[in-house]
């Protein structure tokens, strides 16, 4: 039988973002590690949840594994936009506990102290951090279907992805680039995967996988995050279905001979023209040039083939379909003519460098003509761009429509407060407002509901993760807790 099985909408999908974030104070008379300010934030989770690891009523997931990370998983989603909600509501809950601490730490030590919080992926020190993707994929989609047809395609999207990075040397496109060799997985002990093989469905695994993309940048860009997720789907639809059918997706030609060489080599190239090798038509067996321009372009036309065939179940495939391959096709048109400056509106690395080369005009003007700013002076700006917490350039942007939002605060308020309707987050949350609320002692993951009271014990279970409507054994459960 089908596996794009239409009764369930053919290409259905879920989404999740998981955001680990940076911290540094400045202001203190002595050092205050960044540790200690992670423990100060989460004072009020642990003293909700006798934890530093939990989740919350609008089915999120907020934790704090050891060292000074805090991360937001938002919860399961049925689209790009609300993933992209669902992420802008954990920055906002993340920036309450900042500024929590932030006022017990001038208690502590004088008003000048300030908690910076970074929504980026590389701290001061040069130790990375994730920004991950999570997509339910078809389990018939292989690991090895992912790192020849999709790889190429992750490695490449740098080109408006990319969050930006400023360099002893320069200015790269993307923080986690260099960070990254190895395409899917291998035997080796020290493989940094650009895809997470571990094998967590959080669904049923006969039928999906959960893909885990660890390969992408932070997004301040709110367009930026949902054109990430939505070419991404969109790329996925395409090798779902070329599997269902046993045919060919056009993307054969473009697996990556390495790699991690061809993601430095993209992520240190603003004309998308760098020589990538790739292993070719395979005729004559032979390796061929290809490059982050011509790899995308082939994504794109493939992308604007499959909306097209699917102009009738549209919706079914992804809202705004139209509007993603037009924004599209514009970033690969503006780096194809060297006008990077027009995507400053929406791509995080092209604003980001165009405040930069801002920056040293004023610099020069100021001072001697010629001279330049230093490179700590441009690295302390580039974190500012992250900082969600006390950072003003992105911000300022916002403020002045220079970058283009989808979502408004109210809709983002809306978000810390609600689950999504259209996932069994919903019913998570229907569970995590009934445990509190009768100050239960609970707990939860993606796929189980426990509570564990004196006399009733109850458990539940939810497999599927796109169901959302109430059950009457959904009922009792939640009866037996309240
Ligand atoms: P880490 O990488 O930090 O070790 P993890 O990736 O295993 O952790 P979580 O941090 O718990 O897991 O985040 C899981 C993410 O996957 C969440 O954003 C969640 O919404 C999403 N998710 C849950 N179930 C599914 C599913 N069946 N398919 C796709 N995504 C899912
Ligand atoms: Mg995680
Ligand atoms: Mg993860």
């Amino acid at each position: 039988g089908s596996f794009l099985d239409a009764s369930n909408g053919s290409f259905d999908r879920i989404f999740g973002i998981e955001t680990e974030y940076g911290i540094s104070v400045t202001g203190t008379e002595r050092p205050c590690p960044a540790a200690e300010v992670a423990r100060t934030m989460f004072q009020p989770v642990v003293s909700r949840s006798r934890s530093t690891n939990t989740y919350l009523h609008n089915g999120a997931r907020l934790y704090l594994d050891v060292g000074s990370h805090p991360e937001y998983a938002t919860a399961e989603t049925r689209s790009p936009l609300d993933a992209l909600k669902q992420d802008l509501a954990g920055e906002h809950i993340m920036i309450g506990l900042a500024q929590r601490a932030q006022e017990q730490l001038q208690r502590q030590h004088g008003p000048q102290a300030r908690v910076h919080l970074f929504k980026n992926n590389v701290d001061a020190s040069g130790q990375s951090f994730g920004c991950h993707e999570n997509y339910l994929l078809r389990r018939q989609v292989s690991l090895d279907d992912v790192r020849r047809l999709l790889v190429p395609f992750l490695v490449t999207r740098q080109l408006f992805s990319g969050a930006g990075k400023v360099t002893r040397s320069g200015f790269e496109l993307s923080q986690r680039a260099d960070y990254l060799d190895e395409a899917v997985s291998s035997a080796t002990t020290r493989s940094r995967p650009m895809v997470n093989t571990r094998d967590e469905p959080h669904a049923n695994p006969e039928l999906y996988r959960r893909l885990h993309v660890i390969v992408g940048d932070s997004n301040r860009s709110q367009t930026a995050t949902w054109m990430k997720l939505a070419t991404t789907h969109l790329v996925l639809c395409i090798i779902e279905e070329a599997v269902e059918r046993g045919t060919l997706t056009p993307f054969e030609p473009y697996a990556l001979i390495d790699p991690g060489k061809a993601i430095r080599a993209v992520s240190k190239d603003m004309s998308g023209h760098a020589a990538i090798d790739v292993v070719g038509s395979g005729d004559g067996g032979d390796s061929m040039h290809s490059s982050a321009l011509s790899i995308q372009h082939a994504y794109l036309e493939a992308a604007q083939d499959f909306v097209t065939r699917h102009s009738n179940d549209k919706d079914m495939v992804l809202d705004n379909a139209g509007q993603v391959l037009e924004l599209w096709g514009e970033a690969l048109q503006s780096i194809e003519d060297g006008n990077w400056q027009s995507l400053s509106s929406w791509v995080d690395w092209a604003a980001k460098l165009r405040i930069i080369n801002a920056l040293k005009h004023r610099y020069s003007t100021l001072h001697a003509p010629g001279s330049a700013p230093s490179w700590a002076q441009l690295k302390m700006f580039d974190f500012e761009y992250h900082d969600i917490m006390n950072g003003h350039v992105f911000e300022s942007m916002q403020a002045h429509h220079r970058i283009r939002s989808l979502i408004d605060a109210r809709m983002i308020v809306d978000a810390v407060n609600n689950p999504p309707m259209n996932t069994r987050a919903h019913l998570r949350g229907r569970f995590i407002h009934a445990a509190l609320a009768k100050d239960l002692s609970w707990s939860c993951d993606w796929t189980h509901l426990v509570a564990t009271g004196e006399e009733n014990h109850a458990e539940f279970e939810i497999m599927d993760p796109f169901m959302c409507e109430s059950t009457p054994q959904f009922e009792k459960f939640i009866d037996a807790i309240s």
